[in-house]
């Protein structure tokens, strides 16, 4: 197999930092194949919960669209309902 495929679901905090480890961990690693990473989420965007309180106080960009954050995966805009696992 040429390609992986690792598939993230959600893309708040456990997410963005899943999807950094992975890459870090797959370049450390030497491998030769490629890593697809697919992102799914409802909304485009990561909100920065931590800074919720700031655009009360000023003008702060408290979201960052997925596709700027992580411009080398794909991301996919939907609501997961069921997760499947089939064992063979
Ligand atoms: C105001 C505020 C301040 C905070 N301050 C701190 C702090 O100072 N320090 C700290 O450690 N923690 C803080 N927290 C807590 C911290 O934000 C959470 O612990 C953290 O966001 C949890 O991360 P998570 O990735 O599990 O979930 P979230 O950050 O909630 O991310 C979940 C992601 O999954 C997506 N999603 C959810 N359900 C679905 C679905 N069914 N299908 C598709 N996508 C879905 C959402 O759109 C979202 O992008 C704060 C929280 C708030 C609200």
């Amino acid at each position: 197999m040429n390609e992986l495929t690792c598939l993230v679901i959600g893309g708040g905090y456990a997410g963005i930092h899943a999807i950094r480890s992975i890459q870090q961990a797959f370049q450390k690693a030497g491998e030769t194949r490629k890593i697809r990473i697919v992102l799914i989420d409802k909304e485009p965007y990561h909100l920065r919960k931590v800074l919720l309180f700031k655009p009360a106080a000023h003008q702060e960009e408290i979201t960052i669209a997925f596709a700027r954050m992580f411009p080398d995966i794909q991301v996919v805009r939907g609501i997961v309902v069921r997760i499947e696992i089939r064992i063979s």
